[in-house]
């Protein structure tokens, strides 16, 4: 029976494809069902063959000449690749060589050893998780993080909750619910797509009330704005973007003192949420959590992972009254943090406690506080590793760049670094950059001018011998 548009001669090399069963009698397929389930096997097998079945068909229709025939360990090396792809976990690691350090597509902050190794501990056995030893009754999952974030940064009480979005809608909904939030409309930010500040005010219970323009906003309009209807003035952090130029923004202490006559509250939003001076580490300063409490904020969120360096998790801190009704929101159940993450975030905001740790340990801090120097000397032992001389189809290079922090922190600023440049001799730097994500672990760079960049700030130093031997291996393919 041959196909449409087949030759006689396609009919025939169709007909040799192998059949299902025959293949799992190979020896190389029998050794791949001793250690995948046979599922797995099952279905790499039937998609080698349909794939291949597609391709002699495509081929033929193109008028091409006649394919030679079916090469047997070629299709038993295509099962065992499909075979493997389809048995490794979706969610696995990546070297990150894109530069930004805080990226939310792969996980934002890497985590400490010392995080890890909280979390393994609590992961695998039972922990103290809401049990207070003393008295042997049920105690709060808060304890094992509040005084800590408090000694850091200097407010009455904290909260964590699951992330900062949920600290926001927690935040809102208990100090507004019902009634009028005031914002500046240069602050109505949008982070990541899906988190709006005005639809979050909206599922919180509160109406938003915008002040200002995009690029203006002064005191007398957050006082014309207030009435007895408003029950918080919200600043919100503007993380991912700046207005620059003929702009004016009213500072938080001012906003302070229009609320205190009314006792109305002062929330700031601040997002990345430093919780030390990032200064000293090439970044211009970065307002800390501690400066917006003392500034006379009431209540303080930011998020765990960005640019704290530690789990996702969303942070609240102020005074106490204002936590403790937060607290008893029923909302602060459904949003309340894991235990794995409150075991990774307790052992990050202890490394805080030692501001000489904190840049060594956290791989995050490493990153940014890494010298231009450093970064340039990770990227040349990657091109004495692999020679200039071409091959793979693309040659080797460095070139001079700068790197982003991300995460909706600093974004107009940025760091020197060296990035490793792959650059293609004939095929499209679109393939070359593909491959790299195609390997195992996968790579992340970006293209610039037909060539990949690799970026070495991100890429940390233990994770360099692996990308040499990802390099090595695109090399030797031709
Ligand atoms: C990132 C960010 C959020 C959301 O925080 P998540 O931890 O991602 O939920 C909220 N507000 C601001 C200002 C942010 O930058």
């Amino acid at each position: 029976m041959a196909e449409r548009g087949t030759g006689p001669k396609t009919a025939t090399i169709l007909r040799q494809i192998p059949a299902v069963e025959e293949l799992l009698h190979q020896e190389c397929v029998q050794a791949l069902l001793r250690v995948h389930p046979r599922w797995v096997v099952l279905d790499a097998v039937r998609e080698t063959l349909s794939a291949l079945r597609e391709q002699l068909l495509r081929e033929s229709r193109k008028g091409k000449a006649e394919p030679e025939g079916i090469n047997l360990p070629h299709l038993l090396d295509r099962i065992r690749l499909e075979t493997t792809r389809r048995a490794r976990p979706s969610l696995r690691r990546l070297i990150n060589a894109t530069g930004i350090v805080l990226h939310t597509n792969i996980g934002r902050a890497p985590l400490s050893a010392a995080a890890v190794a909280r979390l393994e501990e609590v992961a695998r056995h039972y922990s103290t998780l809401e049990l207070d030893l003393e008295t042997g009754e049920r105690g709060s999952r808060q304890v094992h993080v509040e005084s800590l974030l408090r000694r850091l940064t200097g407010g009455e009480a904290a909260l964590a909750v699951n992330n900062n979005a949920a600290a926001v809608l927690l935040a809102v909904n208990t100090l507004a619910e019902g009634q009028e939030v005031v914002v500046s409309r240069g602050e109505l930010v949008e982070i990541g797509g899906s988190f709006r500040i005005p639809d979050v005010m909206g599922k919180a219970g509160a109406t938003l009330r915008e002040v200002g323009t995009t690029n203006r906003t002064h005191l007398r309009d957050y006082a014309t704005a207030r009435s007895e209807r408003t029950a918080l003035f919200l600043k919100v952090h503007p993380s991912n973007f700046r207005i620059e130029g003929f702009t004016a923004e009213v500072p938080l202490s001012a906003l302070v003192a229009l609320g205190r006559p009314h006792a109305l509250p002062v929330m700031f939003d601040m997002g990345s949420g430093a919780l030390i001076d990032l200064s000293p580490h090439g970044l211009t300063a970065e307002p800390t959590v501690g400066e917006a409490l003392r500034a006379g904020a009431d209540l303080v969120t930011f998020s765990g992972d960005k640019l704290l360096g530690g789990p996702q998790a969303g942070l609240l801190v102020g005074k106490a009254e204002i936590i403790a009704r937060c607290r008893k929101n029923p909302l602060a159940r459904a949003v309340r943090i894991d235990k794995l993450s409150l075991a990774a975030l307790e052992a990050t905001l202890t490394t805080y406690l030692d501001q000489d740790r904190v840049a060594v340990e956290l791989p995050t801090l490493r990153m940014i506080s890494a010298s231009g120097l450093e970064v340039r000397e990770r990227a040349q032992a990657v091109l004495a590793a692999l020679g200039e001389t071409s091959s793979g189809g693309f040659r080797v290079d460095l070139e001079e760049e700068r790197a982003r922090v991300g995460g909706g922190a600093l974004p107009t600023e940025s760091l020197p670094t060296t990035c490793v440049v792959l650059i293609p001799e004939a095929l499209p730097a679109e393939r070359l950059e593909a491959a790299l994500r195609a390997a195992e672990p996968p790579v992340l760079g970006r293209i610039r001018d037909n060539k990949v960049l690799l970026d070495m700030r991100t890429v940390q130093t233990e994770e360099v011998p692996l990308l040499i031997g990802i390099l090595r291996h695109l090399m030797d393919q031709e």
